[in-house]
């Protein structure tokens, strides 16, 4: 059976022990992944500190944009196989992978080239009591080694979010993926060593972050970390950060709310809305869990999105005519499955789902849960205030615009929201209201990397994206010169 190794300092490493890589459509055990030891931890932070001091960091800016944008081709040229690997280990469609993770896998790395090297330095003349003055200038310089640590929802889109500005600022980097998806970033390894980065600046180590994570977070030669994940991991990394004065980036968790008003085009909303519930299985950071919808078009809106919601066809991953593909584990499956029998516990009306799909032939084996729409909850029942991660959601009734912003940031979180309205003056004003990194307008996940994201509350520490980015991944030095 096919090993998925580890890569380290430009080599494929196995560590002996090894672990199922299982495809989450049918549930069979498609390859198996070499599970990093302690010392391999070690050993690839110890490369990637020796490539620091090689010559990434110091090496002039246009030829590491250069590699960078070999990097970026390089995944292009691989584009299928970065697909069927993809989709192999998320079963999520190839229709979604085809148009968002692989081409923003390959994009991360030509915009953040972009950004740094069209980044300006900061001077100001200062006078000084002998009348000839001072010139300050600021110099970045690369923050060390990396830790990246990601989840599996999107592995390839966030994981190169991180390392394309990690490495464009000169870093070097050492990346765990999540045990449930490790294809993409080994992958990686071949198009890194293709495309003439040296050894030892990309690094990836595999296995349980308990293990491995812990081992790689708690490693006094990384110099910062980057986290995408839960809220509950985000505190550990975090603590860990918090030893040796670590700078930490953490992109956690969410409860996102979406709003209908009842001025709205009602078939955008339904459009936009069927997305942010169900694309990718529901397993998006940014997805809205809890809608509210103005009360005078609440009956229709709840019939459409059910309508949507039916209509969704599951299936095979590589049928182009797929919607929705399995979750991604048989764990993950039992925890969103729990959420659906707590909902009917706590009273909801099940307005579609709620349960298990029948699923053809050996699909049968695969993790498949039904989109399932719910209302009628209390705002502090269990489905309405913690992040389930699956292709649900739940809708309340309101009846004014100062009614519904209490209720969306009456949360702990604070990632997204998403408002549908007509009324220009209402879009401003709410969206200036919500407690979030980012509020879509009659729209969702439409990113512009130039633009700061990341998480208000406890989704989050820190923003990345575009001049973002450069302030994370550099460390400024200001030097003042006495003229
Ligand atoms: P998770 O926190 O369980 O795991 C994320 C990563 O952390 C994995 O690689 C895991 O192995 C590692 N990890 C776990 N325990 C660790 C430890 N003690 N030390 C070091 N590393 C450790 O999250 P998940 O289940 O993989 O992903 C789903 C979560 O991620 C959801 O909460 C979702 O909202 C969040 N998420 C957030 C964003 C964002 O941009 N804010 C994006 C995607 C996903």
């Amino acid at each position: 059976m096919r090993e998925i190794k580890n890569f380290i300092n430009g080599e494929f490493v196995s560590s002996g022990k090894l672990d199922d890589v299982v495809d989450p459509t049918t549930g069979k055990v498609v390859a198996q992944y070499s599970v990093a030891s302690d010392q391999d931890v070690a050993d690839a932070v110890s490369a990637a500190d020796d490539a620091l001091n090689g010559s990434w960091g110091k090496m002039d800016i246009q030829e590491r944009v250069n590699i960078l944008y070999k990097v970026a081709d390089g995944i292009n040229a691989r584009f299928d196989e970065f697909l069927e690997a993809e989709c192999l280990d998320t079963g999520k469609p190839y229709s979604l992978a085809r148009h968002i993770d692989i081409p923003r896998g390959a994009a991360n790395f030509k915009i953040f080239a972009d950004t740094i090297k069209n980044a300006a330095d900061e001077a100001f003349h200062m006078p000084t009591p002998d009348g000839t003055g001072a010139l300050n200038y600021t110099v970045r310089k690369p923050k060390g080694v990396i830790a990246v640590i990601g989840p599996w929802n999107l592995p390839l889109l966030l994981m190169t979010w991180k390392v394309g500005p990690a490495l464009a600022c000169g870093n070097t980097v050492v990346v765990k993926p999540s045990e449930d998806t490790n294809l993409t970033t080994s992958l990686l390894g071949e198009v890194m060593n293709d495309a003439g980065v040296p050894a030892g600046v990309f690094n990836v180590v595999l296995g349980p972050g308990a293990q491995v994570g812990n081992a790689l977070i708690t490693n006094p030669s990384v110099d910062a970390i980057t986290f995408t994940g839960s809220t509950e991991t985000g505190h550990r990394i975090a603590g860990a950060a918090a030893i040796g004065v670590r700078d930490c980036s953490l992109e956690l968790g969410g409860k996102n709310p979406g709003i209908v008003f009842a001025d709205c085009d009602m078939d955008k909303a339904i459009e936009g809305t069927m997305r942010s519930v169900f694309a990718n299985c529901g397993q998006v950071c940014l997805g809205t869990e809890r809608m509210y919808v103005e009360r005078s078009i609440f009956d229709e809106f709840v019939q459409k999105l059910k309508e949507g919601a039916e209509a969704l066809k599951l299936g095979d991953p590589k049928d182009p005519t797929t919607n929705m593909g399995p979750l991604i584990s048989a764990n993950h499956k039992e925890k969103v499955l729990s959420f659906y029998k707590k909902a009917v516990d706590e009273g909801a009306t099940v307005v579609t789902g709620g349960g298990i799909p029948d699923m053809p032939g050996e699909m049968n084996g695969g993790s498949w849960v039904q989109p399932t729409i719910w209302t009628g909850l209390s705002e502090d029942s269990t489905v309405v205030t913690e992040e389930i991660f699956g292709p649900c959601c739940h809708i309340t009734a309101f009846d004014d615009e100062e009614e519904v912003i209490r209720m969306a940031n009456d949360t702990p979180y604070g990632l997204a929201s998403a408002v549908w309205t007509d009324n220009v003056s209402r879009a401003h004003r709410v969206a200036a209201q919500m407690e979030s990194g980012i509020c879509w307008v009659n729209s969702w996940f439409l990113r512009d990397l130039r633009t700061p994201f990341g998480g208000a509350k406890q989704s989050g520490v820190g923003r990345e994206g575009g001049h973002y980015s450069l302030e994370f991944y550099t460390e400024l030095s200001n030097i003042c010169i006495k003229l």
